[in-house]
């Protein structure tokens, strides 16, 4: 199947979805939305109101900044894919719960498939910690790691600097370095988590291996 039939797919079955709680608080699905062929994927954390709405990710506040962050460093929204690791809105937009994460996980790895970005941006800390179960995100911001073989740079996520204007200028600053990270994408080394002694099965949180 082509890519973009992928993805009319995925955002089908997304709407029908009945894999967790979400699908009572949903009244549209929202799936992501983008080119087919994107080299940079953005991964938020889940619809809010505005986007439960309209079935279209970062169209409320946080939205709006992103579109301003994207203007300033020259990425027109329309060659980026938008998505988030849950595609139904949280009730009163809390946190996405481990199950709702676990059920939607496998339409964003089916979008990663079939999109295949060159760079997958992580937008606060619950799509950073698909990746980076142990970091930090006040830590791993802004750096980039390569993770089998694609390039994953965690960021604030903009509704973060909507609250906490303290933030405002970590966020601009990792959204300034983006066109360097995907010109440098393939120089990042694989990012290599340390075993533990004590037990081969466990892994302990560890340095990010930085660029
Ligand atoms: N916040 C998110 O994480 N995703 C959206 O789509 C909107 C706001």
């Amino acid at each position: 199947m082509e890519p973009v039939d992928l993805l009319a797919l995925i955002a089908k079955e997304t709407s029908a979805c009945t894999k967790c709680d979400l699908q009572y608080s949903r009244k549209n699905a929202v799936p992501g939305a983008g080119p087919q062929n994107a080299e940079i994927m953005f991964v938020g954390e889940g619809p809010g109101f505005h986007e439960n709405e309209q079935g279209l990710p970062f169209v409320g506040p946080a939205g709006k900044f992103l579109d301003e962050l994207l203007e300033k460093v020259g990425l027109p929204r329309d060659e980026v894919f938008i998505t988030n690791v849950v595609k139904c809105r949280p009730p009163n937009n809390r946190d996405p719960l481990a199950e709702e994460l676990a059920a939607c996980d496998g339409f964003l790895e089916r979008q990663i498939a079939a999109i295949n970005p060159k760079v997958i941006v992580t937008l606060g800390r619950f799509s950073m910690q698909k990746y980076l179960p142990n970091a930090k995100i006040s830590q791993a911001h802004g750096q980039a790691v390569r993770i089998k073989g694609r390039l994953v740079v965690p960021f604030y996520h903009p509704a973060a600097a909507l609250h906490q204007p303290s933030l405002r200028s970590a966020v601009e600053a990792d959204f300034a370095r983006l066109p360097e990270w995907i010109e440098k994408a393939g120089d990042v080394p694989e990012y290599v988590e340390e075993q533990s002694h004590k037990d081969d099965d466990e892994q302990k949180p560890e340095q990010l291996s930085l660029f």
